[in-house]
């Protein structure tokens, strides 16, 4: 029962709630949103997603607020993110309206998991955009289902915002340059499965990637985008194989905000050693402050957070998206989503 869910202990995986919601493009066209209580799918077993990985996903969060609301950040921008990726490997688009109304529908239905205020858990949303046509010969699919479930995850930090080591790793590549990289689908994830483990067995966070074709710029952090900090300047990857994060995207406007210079331009590894704070940002952590990056191929290891703590500009932007997220800062740009 939700009611007895310990959760501030939560972590971050699966958990059965109530209801999830499925609109299915047919024929050409998208059919009416249906609420569905079953956990499992039935599917062609020669659906495109299957075999040739015609397959997309979001994620997105849902928070109980100190005033008793529910907000959603920025919905629009992943209904945009997931059209964009849609059209890069060939499915038909969601309209953002529809988007937006199965977020509303799924979350609501799932009200009694959006974790308390105190506990700094959060109710996660996983939208899932699959091809289940029948095809056997390497085509896009002709019917899709767009569906979207949800499950509460705890606070990423357990014992309070801190600095974690990442790994270089030279031996795999997530995404070409001319690749999916930009794109969210799942086969990127499975690229990145073997460096990640290995990174983890060493003790690492994750792996952290350098552009596939020349290695020397900085491209993400594992699943997550980079930022570094020096001179008053935000500074982030520009590359053809990451995938816009739209924590990113916010924190640079934020950093716009407090004054801040942003620069998004390709960024040399061994830059590295002048950054005075680094992290890494998506939508699990929204940031995850790097202490230091190994590069043991290069036999380099570049220390960020000299006493071991995040930065002041680092912790001035996460309280100040976190602020933005809770209602307690004022949503300047429009971000929030208000469910009541
Ligand atoms: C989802 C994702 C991110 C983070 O994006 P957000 O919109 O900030 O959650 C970063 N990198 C990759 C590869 C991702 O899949």
């Amino acid at each position: 029962m939700a009611d007895t869910l310990d959760w501030s202990n939560l972590g971050f995986g699966y958990r059965k709630t109530d209801y999830n919601v499925r609109c299915y493009w047919r024929d050409g066209k998208w059919g009416e949103i249906e609420v569905s209580s079953e956990e499992t799918l039935n599917i062609h077993m020669a659906a495109t997603c299957l075999h040739y990985g015609q397959e997309a996903f979001e994620g997105l969060k849902a928070y109980r607020c100190k005033d008793g609301k529910i907000r959603v950040f920025r919905p629009q921008a992943n209904a945009e993110r997931l059209q964009h990726t849609c059209r890069g490997i060939l499915m038909p688009e969601l309209p953002t309206e529809t988007f937006l109304e199965m977020v509303k529908k799924v979350v609501k239905l799932n009200e009694r998991f959006i974790p308390p205020y105190e506990s700094g858990a959060s109710l996660y949303i996983r939208p899932l955009f699959i091809g289940i046509g029948a095809q056997v010969g390497v085509r896009p699919a002709t019917e899709y289902l767009c569906m979207m479930f949800v499950t509460p995850v705890g606070p990423y930090f357990k014992g309070g915002f801190a600095t974690t080591p990442y790994v270089v790793t030279r031996k795999y590549d997530r995404s070409a340059p001319l690749g999916t990289g930009i794109y969210k689908v799942g086969g990127n994830y499975a690229a990145s499965l073997l460096a990640n483990k290995n990174a983890h067995d060493l003790g690492y966070s994750c792996e952290f990637y350098l552009d596939a074709k020349e290695k020397k710029y900085i491209d993400e952090a594992g699943a997550a985008n980079f930022f570094g900090i020096k001179n008053n300047t935000y500074i982030t990857p520009k590359s053809t194989s990451i995938l816009p994060s739209i924590t990113n995207n916010s924190l640079m406007q934020i950093a716009r905000d407090l004054g801040l210079n942003v620069e998004q331009r390709p960024v040399p590894i061994e830059e590295l050693e002048t950054m005075e704070e680094a992290g890494a940002c998506g939508t699990a952590a929204v940031i995850s402050p790097i202490s230091r990056i190994d590069d043991p191929d290069a036999g380099k290891s570049y220390v960020i957070a000299k006493n071991g703590t995040p930065g002041p500009i680092s912790e001035k932007l996460y309280k100040t998206i976190r602020g933005i997220q809770y209602g307690e800062i004022e949503d300047k740009h429009g971000w929030v989503m208000i469910l009541d």
